[in-house]
């Protein structure tokens, strides 16, 4: 059962990202960007280097589940809990350790550098859930994950849950699509819902420096990183990013490795 689980996330992150795009298009929440092709394509080759990197990484840290499950490292392996609850705690904790990534990620001027140009994007649609810097995706993606494990002691099992809960609401998040109000409302109580987690896109930085949670709403409410506000209240993306060449490919690309003061396409 959990190998078919973990064996059909590829095909669920696909299957969503096919059907949000319908739905977006059919019926779009916020208005569309000037030029929708080229913002789809340009995020459509970025998404796919950043799929690639994680479907390869992603067998990496797999190993690394197993090796921590045969090896009984971790806080988990040494805890004598029930199943379900070592279960639960497997999923908890490994959703706080991504919070806490996330926040370094902002708050690490190195990290942000990469993780800006997921940032960057000042129209959220379903093409920005995967518009992730190839470092971006290493930092978050591969070391976070595979510390987080072995800590953790993370259970395979849980490992495939989290994956399977986090890798849809990803979509979800990021698709241009308006959620009932009162979905939102019930279900931020428990989880990130896109509602939520665009307040993160936010322009302002207050605002982008909150909701960090991937898939829990729990953390940033102890933390307090959280505060009221609709998508169509919010302006997307960087002051920085606010020219049209900003957004290409290369650019995006090679930013990051550039000083400050020379962050501006040739
Ligand atoms: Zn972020």
């Amino acid at each position: 059962m959990i190998d078919l689980l973990a064996n059909l996330q590829p095909i669920v992150l696909i299957v969503m990202l096919i059907l949000m795009y319908c739905i977006e298009n059919v019926l779009p929440y916020l208005n569309p960007p000037a030029n929708k092709k080229r913002h789809y394509s340009r995020n459509f080759v970025i998404s796919l280097i950043s799929f690639l990197i994680n479907a390869l990484l992603g067998t990496l840290v797999v190993m690394v589940v197993e090796l921590t499950a045969e090896n009984h490292w971790g806080l988990l392996n040494h805890l004598q809990l029930p199943l379900p609850v070592q279960l639960l705690a497997g999923i908890l904790l490994f959703d706080l350790g991504s919070y806490l990534t996330h926040n370094l990620q902002h708050k690490v001027p190195f990290f942000w550098r990469f993780h800006r140009i997921h940032h960057s994007d000042n129209h959220l649609n379903v093409s920005s859930s995967l518009r992730f810097h190839p470092v971006d995706v290493i930092v978050s993606q591969f070391i976070y994950q595979c510390i987080g494990v072995i800590l953790i002691g993370m259970p395979i099992t849980a490992f495939v849950i989290y994956g399977s809960i986090a890798i849809p609401l990803l979509i979800l998040q990021h698709s241009n699509v308006r959620f009932p109000r009162g979905f939102e409302r019930f279900a931020s109580l428990v989880f990130a819902t896109p509602g939520w987690h665009k307040i993160h896109h936010s322009s302002e930085q207050k605002e982008t420096d909150s909701h960090y949670g991937d898939v829990f709403t729990f953390w940033d409410r102890i933390f307090g990183t959280w505060g009221h506000k609709q998508p169509h209240e919010i302006e997307y993306g960087l002051k920085e990013f606010n020219r049209e060449e900003h957004h290409r490919v290369a650019h995006l690309l090679v930013s990051p490795f550039k000083s400050r003061k020379t962050t501006d396409p040739e």
